[in-house]
């Protein structure tokens, strides 16, 4: 990777998946240096610098945080795994040793990809704020540890280390591999020609490329002082989607 000492650096936690690949090239759109760490790799590019390695252990974290402006951590075993230990293990131990190697190296920000779906209960939520309590019953495994992680991280916010989270709900945009071809698969197989309530149900989609601005422009707030710090945010697009 060819790297000038004038720009900050910043390291994609989870950068060869489809949001992180997404962050990294808008960071580097904005005139960052990229780190890309994941435990796979998927593409290359000549600008970035990759790191392959599990975020759950600090000597492989350490190289990929050196020197580093803000961390984005949006690695996560994907939604479907369904393993329970999976999850824990990832975002819930992952996560604390990602924030223990932050401050080791000397980051001073850091930015999580949460989740919408941290305030549902199964009951339908309209013009939701951050001021919803936590889901006391998260309805499943996933949600569970992405709810732990989200406290996590925002309640190691500190001097040394600033924290925010930005909370999501589906994703779409240019290769997504989640919603799209599952929308796909399930009309192929027949299984759309039912509707489930009225059909007033309401989901909320955010396109890939405004939830990286959200991302971005968060950390770049991300200092000692700001309002941003140890805060939780929804992001959306301006109209709700009837499913
Ligand atoms: P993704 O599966 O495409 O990407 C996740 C990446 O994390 C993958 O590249 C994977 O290899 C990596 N990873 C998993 N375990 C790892 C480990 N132990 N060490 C290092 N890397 C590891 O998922 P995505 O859709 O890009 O989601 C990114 C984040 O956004 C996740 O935290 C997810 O919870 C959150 N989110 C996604 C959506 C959505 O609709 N896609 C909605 C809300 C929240």
């Amino acid at each position: 990777a060819t790297r000038t000492r004038s720009k900050k650096t910043c390291t994609v936690i989870g950068g060869c998946g489809f949001l992180g690949r997404h962050i990294a090239e808008q960071l580097l759109q904005r005139g960052y240096a990229v780190n890309v760490f994941d435990i796979r790799t998927t593409f290359t590019d000549d600008r970035i610098q990759f790191f392959e390695g599990n975020l759950c252990q600090t000597e492989c974290l350490l190289p990929a945080l050196e020197g580093v402006f803000a961390v984005f951590h949006c690695a996560s075993p994907p939604y479907s795994a369904d393993d329970r230990e999976l999850f824990y293990r990832v975002n819930v131990d992952g996560t604390k040793i990602l924030i223990a190697a932050c401050k080791q190296a000397g980051v001073k920000r850091l930015v999580l990809t949460s989740s919408a779906s941290v305030v549902y209960e199964g009951k339908d939520i309209k013009n939701g704020t951050e001021e919803l309590p936590y889901a006391a019953k998260p309805i499943d495994y996933y949600t569970e540890t992405k709810i732990l992680q989200e406290k996590t991280v925002l309640g190691a916010d500190s001097a040394d280390l600033h924290t925010v989270a930005i909370r999501p709900h589906g994703i779409f945009g240019p290769r997504d591999p989640h919603m799209l071809p599952t929308t796909i698969a399930t009309a192929r197989a027949g299984k759309m020609k039912f509707m489930i309530g009225n059909g007033k149900n309401l989901v909320d989609f955010t396109y890939v490329e405004n939830v990286v601005h959200g991302h971005i422009i968060a950390a770049e707030k991300l200092e000692a002082g700001s309002p941003v710090c140890g805060k939780a945010y929804n992001i959306t697009n301006d109209d709700p989607i009837y499913f």
